[in-house]
């Protein structure tokens, strides 16, 4: 009797509520953004990251095509992600161009010399002054 002494009884039909939006009801995005908020570990997104992440999908190149979500996503054909995946058997994984470092897609695009001096050939080539970023979210400003 304790527990239901302050209940009030309305005059109305039973009903679900979602206790994440009551407005609108269950919707998929409320369990993300509350599964977002309890399982990653919260930090303070720089001004370079929202500005990445904001216009990362707004280009006009299908993603398909787009080179620079398949480098944020990690998905280019690296002999380390061919290993992961199964496509590849060989276990040395090593960078074909330095062989000092696993070849990643980070460090064919940021770390690896030999990349290196192949994108600012490249770059003279185009007529283009280049200097490469430290990080992937450099590359997309
Ligand atoms: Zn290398």
């Amino acid at each position: 009797m304790h527990l239901i002494s302050n209940v009030n009884l309305l005059d109305r039909n039973d009903r679900w509520i979602w206790c994440l939006d009551r407005e609108k009801g269950f919707l998929v995005k409320s369990v993300y953004y509350f599964l977002n908020k309890a399982l990653l570990p919260q930090y303070e997104i720089t001004p370079l990251e929202i500005f990445t992440f904001k216009n990362l999908w707004k280009s006009s190149v299908p993603s398909k095509v787009s080179w620079s979500g398949q480098l944020l996503l990690d998905k280019i054909p690296t002999r380390q992600n061919l290993y992961y995946r199964g496509v590849s058997w060989n276990t040395y994984v090593m960078c074909a161009m330095c062989g000092g470092e696993a070849e990643m897609s980070m460090h064919l695009f940021f770390h690896c010399h030999y990349a290196a001096a192949i994108w600012y050939v490249v770059a003279r080539w185009l007529g283009v002054i280049m200097v490469l970023p430290s990080n992937m979210l450099m590359l997309m400003v």
